[in-house]
């Protein structure tokens, strides 16, 4: 796959459905903007990847579904409808800044087979030498790994470990992960003896999702690729873990 080396770091930035939506029901534009606003600021010295769900959340802000099918053929009927109102959402916002994205939608199959492996890294390397920034989420219309499980984690996973990326963001609703006194655990070398705080936070701060974000950064982490946990509820996250300014988990 070679290609050309790239002349900036790569950064692969994930945001879930519950950052993107500020735990609301609808799709913040400001989230949307915040992340632009960083990524102007950081695109000197990075090149960005972003895997964005909220194509759910997205559909559901403008359409009810008549019921047919389980529940996941139903979520994956909204995924449909919302992906290009998530992107437009993105696109307009990101163009405002004269930040131009593409969109890339992946299934955890694509990275089983060389061929489709090889056209992503292709794809997305091209994107990135022209500086646009390419958006993934997953093709659930073909897949359900994500819809039933992880949000995404494990795809920018994949992502991160196909495009060699020098670090990978996991945006969270918190300030990484807790320990017993509800104090950030700055730094984690061993994922399993960090686990057996996933099931207090659970409870203590009401949401799930830190299980599928270990086990992504511990994919990331046999590749040699460093994994932050940041919360991507607070303005400037990205900016503000790199300047230190900031709680979050670092996975290496
Ligand atoms: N790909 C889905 C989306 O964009 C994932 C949502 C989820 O798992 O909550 O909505």
């Amino acid at each position: 796959m070679a290609m050309g080396k790239l002349d900036k770091k790569i950064i692969l930035l994930k945001v879930g459905t519950a950052t993107l939506t500020r735990g609301t029901n609808n799709i913040s534009r400001g989230k949307i903007e915040d992340i632009a606003r960083q990524i102007l600021e950081l695109k000197d010295q990075y090149h960005f990847i972003i895997v964005c769900s909220g194509a759910i959340a997205a559909a559901k802000q403008f359409i009810q579904l008549e019921k047919f099918g389980d529940e996941i053929n139903q979520k994956q009927a909204l995924a449909a409808i919302g992906q290009p109102h998530l992107m437009r959402l993105i696109q307009e916002t990101f163009r405002e800044l004269n930040l131009h994205v593409a969109q890339c939608l992946l299934s955890y199959h694509d990275f089983n087979n060389e061929q489709s492996k090889e056209n992503t890294f292709n794809t997305l390397n091209i994107l990135l030498k022209n500086g646009v920034v390419p958006i993934i989420n997953e093709n659930d219309t073909v897949a359900t790994d994500e819809i039933k499980f992880g949000d995404n984690d494990k795809l920018s996973a994949l992502t991160a470990i196909l495009m060699e990326v020098d670090l990978l963001i996991l945006a969270t609703n918190t300030y990484g992960m807790y320990d017993e006194q509800k104090k950030t655990i700055q730094e984690v070398k061993n994922i399993e003896s960090v686990k057996k705080y996933i099931q207090q936070q659970h409870s203590a701060q009401g949401t799930g999702g830190m299980h599928s974000k270990l086990e992504a950064a511990a994919l990331a982490q046999n590749r040699q690729i460093e994994t932050w946990l940041v919360n991507g509820h607070e303005e400037n996250f990205m900016l503000k873990a790199l300047k230190n300014e900031s709680a979050f988990t670092k996975i290496n």
